[in-house]
This record gives structure tokens, sequence and C-alpha cells, in this order.
């Protein structure tokens, strides 16, 4: 039987750089966005005998790419199995009918939109090329269109942002037909135009608040808190981003792409003119034996599901009382804990890092 896996499709391209992204991607070019996907082409062919039943385009921003991509996917389509999950991380202001359309016959069914924020003003401070009018009509060019699982990320602890304006975001972005939303803290990455010229942040403080509001907020619009930065409305999680989570396989193709394959994990480097030069892409190995327990404890914390005990003990010999005995030193209010599973709460999710440390320290 064909081995199944995740495939990761790293898109290095961008019409401009975001002032606090530090994702590898380079100004938009037609002629070397061709190159590169007769490349991504050709790497995937090297995995022949391997079915994907996920495949993500991220980036960068792959809906720039919208011919070559189709171009991909009509190559590849041997190898991925029925039903599989194809997303497309997508940039509102260069999505229009026509490149939706094409990517939905290809093969696309899911996209997930930067949209940052509902707020004109924040979305200028990020240097963002969309405004809201503009994200609202991509969600919905690519839901006429009939991609009915449809992502949205949402910044919080922007310049300026205060609990009104996340309050707007949030009904906004709850008022689009998503079923999906992906939450991030704004951080100042030391690589980017942000971290060397950092604008004034809301405290640490208000950011937690902001974060619980929006957990509170979405779980009240009927999403689902499933992972630390993840909501989604029954059966959309991400299949592809739970692959990470779940500690399973995943083949990346591109440069600046991360793989967990055969046991091994390694990645590309970032840098576009090489992955373009080599027959194929060259990888550099970070680890000959992952998936010990602290990461497997790290990654089962991010998910509302939480640690398993069965399947602890399975995988580590380690038994519940393991556990039992380390959660004494920690707060009630920080976990739910089940005859099964322990899990974090909303509260413990803020404090993950140091909850993690107790429960890893053998
Ligand atoms: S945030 Fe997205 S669109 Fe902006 S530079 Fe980074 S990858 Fe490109």
């Amino acid at each position: 039987m064909n081995k199944t896996t995740g495939l990761y499709i790293h898109v290095p391209f961008c019409k401009s750089k975001c002032p606090y992204c530090d994702f590898y991607s380079v100004r938009y070019d037609k002629k070397r966005a061709m190159e590169y996907a007769k490349k991504v082409i050709d790497n995937i062919r090297f995995y022949e005998g391997i079915k994907f039943d996920t495949v993500y385009f991220g980036g960068g921003t792959p809906i720039l790419l919208a011919d070559e991509i189709c171009e991909i996917l009509t190559a590849i389509k041997p190898f991925i199995t029925d039903n599989g999950e194809i997303t497309l991380e997508a940039n509102p202001c260069v999505t229009d009918n026509y490149n939706i359309c094409s990517l939905k016959s290809a093969g696309v069914n899911r996209i997930s939109f930067g949209i940052q924020s509902g707020v004109d003003s924040e979305l200028k401070a990020l240097g963002r090329l969309h405004n809201s009018k503009q994200a609202e009509k991509a969600v919905n060019i690519a839901f006429d269109n009939g991609i009915k699982n449809i992502s949205g990320d949402i910044m919080i602890g922007l310049p300026n942002q205060t609990k009104e304006s996340l309050s707007y975001t949030l009904d906004y972005m709850t008022d689009l037909p998503l079923t999906h939303i992906s939450s991030y803290i704004l951080k100042l990455e030391p690589d980017t135009y942000f971290g060397k010229n950092p604008p004034t942040l809301p405290d640490d403080d208000i950011v937690t608040d902001f974060y619980l509001h929006v957990s509170d907020c979405l779980y009240k619009k009927g999403f689902s808190h499933y992972e630390i930065s993840n909501y989604s409305k029954p059966g959309y999680e991400s299949k592809h981003n739970l692959k990470y989570w779940h500690c399973e396989e995943y083949i990346g193709i591109g440069p600046a792409a991360h793989s967990y394959y055969n046991g091994k994990r390694f990645f590309c480097d970032r840098d576009l003119d090489d992955f373009i030069s080599s027959p194929l892409q060259k990888t550099i190995i970070t680890d000959d034996s992952p998936g010990g327990f602290d990461e497997w404890v790290m990654l089962r914390l991010r998910l509302k599901e939480g640690i398993d005990f069965l399947a602890a003990e399975n995988n580590f010999g380690i038994d519940k009382e393991f556990f039992i005995k380390r959660l004494k030193k920690i707060p009630g209010e920080l976990y739910c804990l089940t005859d099964n599973n322990l899990s974090l709460t909303e509260k413990g999710i803020l404090v993950s890092n140091a909850v993690i440390g107790i429960l890893t320290d053998i």
C-alpha cells in the first residue's frame, strides 16, 4: 500500500514585504515564478509512490502564482488522494474571480486568507496592501465559487488596537462565511522592519486580555478553540496543520520549507536561486531522532484534546500517576483533568510553557 503523508509547498513570492514579517519571500517575478513551479514539480515527482492526503501552499503569497499552482496541481494529481485537503494561502488584494475559479477547478478546496483586522487604520499600520472591503469581497468570491472551507487570520496586540477595535474585527470576521479562524499575537522579529524600528504595542496584560476576549467571543459564535492559535466550526479543523501537532510526517518542498519524513527532520535553505538551479532541493538535517516525550507533551498540550494517558503509556511508558504527581505543583484553574486526558484551560494556555516545564521535568 502507498504511504500517505502531508505535503507543504513554500511559495516564496510577495508583492511587497510587510514590516513585521520574517517568512522567507522575494519580490514577485513571473519568469522566476515559472522556473520555481517547474522545480517544485520535479521535486514532488522524486517522491513517486507516496500519496498526499493534505497539500498546503503557504508562503509568501501563493495566490500570486495561481497559474503556476494550477500547473503544479495538474502535474501531481496522481499523487493526491481522493478528497485530499488542498489549502492555499491568499492575500485579499490579489484575489479575483478568475484566479479563484481556476484554483477551484485545479482542486483547491480550502483557502486561508490573511485578513488580520477589520479596521482599515490597523491594516495600514501593518503595511498590508488590502483594506477591509477587499478582504470581505475576497472571502465572498471564494465562497460563491463553491469553496466552503475558508479560514481567516486575525492579529492581536497591534499598534493602537483597543478592545473595542478588536470587538469590531471579531464581529466583522464572524459575519463572513468563515469556517476557521487563526489568531496570532504580533511579535517583533529581529530581522524585520518592525524589529529594527519598533512601533508602540499594547503591554502584555492588555494582550492577554485581548487573547481571552478572542477565545470568549469566538466560542459564543460557535467556534471551537481546538489549538492554541486556531478556532474552527465543527469538522473544519485544518487537517494539514493537525499533522504537525500530532507528530505525523510531512514533506516540505521549496526554499525555507521544513520536513519530517522517515524519522528525520530537515529543511531546505532560504535561497530561491539555489532551489531553482539545483536538480533536486538540497536539504539540511536538523534532527535524526525527533519525537521525544518533551516534544510530544508540548505538541499535545497545544491541542484541546490534550494528553491521552493511554498514548503516553504506550509511546513512552509514562503512566497517569506521573502526571498526577506533577499536577500538584500547578494551580487547578490552569488545567482540565478527566479519567483519560489532561488538557489546558484558556488560562493555562497563556502560561503553557511553564506548565510544560513542570510536566516534563523527569
Ligand atoms: S505577511 Fe504575508 S504578504 Fe506580508 S510579506 Fe509576509 S508572507 Fe508576504
